[in-house]
């Protein structure tokens, strides 16, 4: 399980997260839903080991990953851009992760397979991104993240840049993946269809704190507060 205990995170004398505790169970899918400016990049990079936590402590199968460098936390990442690497095919984009791991060429190959057929982009293998469209950008984007079969993969608005057609897609795409590969998944969002659509539990935040986690239905029909009746009440 991934375990957050009080983290907090301070910029100077702005706090930025404030105390959050939650658990992910192995094999969950969470949505950090919340508006702008609400702490959950900030939260998720404290798990991906961008930022240190000022306070608390976060737990990965029952061990503190605080003093983990971010290479060894095992921890696949989707960022917001795709940041890809422009001047790398499909293929070694992919591939980059394996290679800094120092993975012997076999294993690479054969992980950069896995990965870009789960994708389907398997025919894009020796493209560079500029020759792909928004949507694949984002699948090697993911491919680039589960190659190394993390048990713990963030995703940090994976899917904010495409149009609603593709988004919804490419939601569906996320959701087999995750069903397929039996990985735990953290997901960030601002969009509340997002959230519902998506996650077994949603965990709602606003000003740097944790409004309310419960799944969908919860958050629906059992609203803790008005911040999340109002926030989730949105889109319905
Ligand atoms: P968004 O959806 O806009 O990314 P968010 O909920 O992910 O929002 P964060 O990016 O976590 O929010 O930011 C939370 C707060 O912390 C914001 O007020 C932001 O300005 C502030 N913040 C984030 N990073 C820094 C930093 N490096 N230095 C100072 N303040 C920061």
């Amino acid at each position: 399980a991934l375990e957050l205990r009080s983290v907090s995170k301070k910029f100077g004398d702005f706090t930025a997260v404030d105390g959050i505790s939650l658990t992910v169970e192995p094999g969950e899918f969470v949505t950090f839903l919340g508006p702008s400016g609400s702490g959950k990049t900030t939260t998720l990079n404290c798990i991906a080991g961008f930022e240190e936590v000022t306070d608390g402590e976060v737990m990965l199968g029952g061990k503190p990953l605080t003093h983990t460098p971010i290479h060894k936390r095992n921890i696949g990442m989707v960022f917001q851009g795709y940041a890809l690497f422009p001047h790398m095919t499909v293929e070694k984009n992919v591939a980059y992760p394996l290679k800094q791991r120092k993975l012997p060429k076999e294993e690479i190959r054969e992980a950069t397979d896995f990965a870009l057929e789960k994708v389907g982009l398997t025919d894009f293998r020796h493209r560079l991104p500029v020759q792909l469209s928004g949507g694949q950008r984002q699948r090697v984007a993911l491919a680039r993240a589960i190659c190394f079969r993390p048990p713990l993969l963030l995703m940090d608005e994976p899917l904010s840049a495409l149009d609603k057609a593709l988004r919804e897609q490419l939601q569906q795409e996320i959701r087999s993946l995750h069903r397929d590969l039996g990985t735990t998944v953290v997901f960030v969002t601002h969009d509340q269809d997002e959230a519902l659509a998506l996650s077994d539990r949603i965990v709602v935040f606003n000003q740097g704190v944790v409004q309310q986690i419960g799944t969908p239905r919860d958050l629906y029909q059992n609203p803790a507060n008005a911040f999340v009746s109002g926030f989730v009440g949105e889109s319905v």
